[in-house]
């Protein structure tokens, strides 16, 4: 499949992998492709492959520039455009686009943080490529404080979208094709869900040379194999030939410096391990990589305390928390069936019994590290029938997962 690059040139995946492999000249397959796409003046074409523009939304940005355009999906209930900010930063040299995008979730607001921290950091003049950053994807679900679309539709179901679907397969078909598919690779940023935390974590489908390669260039970040669910950004995103992880850090409704700081510097270290941006503090040490995980949950009602934090490690039948009766006082231990790493959590709160609180990412031992993966919920409730392309409006469909 062939992609469009930022300058005009046209390039394959298999091109983009072998970019990733060799990171310290990242800029030959392009350069040399975009010759081949120019104009017979060849000061033309040598000015392009040293300076080349970057079309976007119906601008064109120059080469050494960062610029703040507008991206409109659709008409609102008053029919007014929502138009919404992405920024640009365009290099100096040919190299791959980087795509971020944040608030996908309304009520997710660190990767707002996380895209204006790695965009605003950036020197269009030492930048090879460019970076195109959505701080903030739902609008609507931003401004209102919820997860959801005005219609309760989760935007994160309907990727890539249809040109005549529904209002949330509009937003999602106008992002696709008016940003993501000009995307070299995709980094899509979340938190926890509803009241849980997640440990500064990549997610992204391993079985996909692509996304493997270009999840462990984020240095030292714990990554998570799990092919995400059907109609999520990154998942489209990777099936149209772009590699895509998700970047989860932290809970909801917060911005939270550490997890920030964290996930800036995950980023910031793939642009350099990508051969976008010099940086000499690179992580060293190999990412953490969790082939399965699954959810434990609380068996009774009542106060739910947590004895872990984010990130421990814990042995089969470890406490992981408790759950107390507030009327009887009798308390109920939650204690973990594996042996892992908490890579998610609910905060402390009164919960039902059911309630998915410790999320235990299991490290591949003597077995397929794919076999059973893509239950990696290991429990959400089974997804309702729904149209292809679609999911289920009810919106508390895989909530535990997040993303
Ligand atoms: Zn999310």
């Amino acid at each position: 499949m062939l992609r469009q690059g930022f300058n005009g040139a046209s390039f394959a995946p298999a091109a983009r992998l072998g970019l990733l492999m060799a990171a310290l000249a990242p800029c030959a397959p392009y350069a040399a492709e975009s010759a081949t796409t120019g104009t017979a003046d060849t000061s033309a074409v040598a000015e392009a492959v040293e300076m080349p523009a970057l079309h976007l939304l119906g601008t064109t940005v120059a080469a050494g520039t960062t610029a703040t355009l507008t991206w409109s999906p659709g008409a609102n209930y008053d029919g007014q455009e929502n138009p919404r900010a992405v920024l640009v930063a365009n290099g100096t040299s040919p190299g791959p686009v980087m795509c971020l995008t944040g608030v996908v979730h309304g009520d997710e607001h660190n990767g707002l943080e996380v895209v204006r921290r790695v965009f605003h950091s950036l020197d269009p003049n030492r930048l090879n490529g460019a970076v195109i950053g959505v701080p903030i994807v739902n609008l609507d679900g931003f401004r209102r404080g919820t997860r959801y679309l005005p219609d309760r539709r989760d935007l994160n179901r309907y990727f890539p979208g249809r040109r005549n679907g529904s209002s949330a397969s509009r937003i999602a078909f106008s992002l696709f094709n008016d940003v993501v598919l000009r995307c070299s690779f995709l980094v899509d940023i979340h938190t926890g869900s509803f009241h849980r935390t997640n440990l500064p974590q990549l997610r992204g489908d391993l079985t996909n040379l692509d996304v493997l390669e270009l999840s462990r260039r984020f240095g030292s970040t714990v990554i998570l194999h799990n092919r995400g669910g059907s109609g999520t950004l990154r998942r489209a995103a990777t099936e149209a030939g772009i590699p895509a992880v998700t970047l989860e850090a932290g809970e909801p409704l917060r911005i939270q410096d550490k997890e920030v700081r964290q996930g800036t510097r995950a980023i910031h270290n793939a642009l350099a391990a990508l051969g976008m941006y010099k940086r000499n503090t690179l992580w060293r040490e190999p990412p953490p990589v969790y082939y399965q995980s699954r959810w434990v949950r609380v068996n009774g009602g009542g106060v739910l305390l947590a004895d872990v934090r984010l990130g421990a490690r814990v042995d089969e039948g470890d406490r992981l928390g408790t759950v107390t009766d507030p009327i009887t006082n009798d308390m109920r231990e939650v204690l973990s069936p594996y042996k892992g790493r908490v890579l998610g959590m609910a905060l402390n709160q009164v919960v039902l019994p059911g309630y998915a609180a410790f999320h235990i990412g299991i490290e591949a031992a003597a077995i397929d590290p794919f076999e059973g993966a893509d239950d990696f919920d290991g429990g959400a409730e089974p997804a309702r029938a729904s149209e292809p392309g679609q999911a289920t409006d009810a919106p508390d469909r895989d909530l535990e997962n997040s993303e």
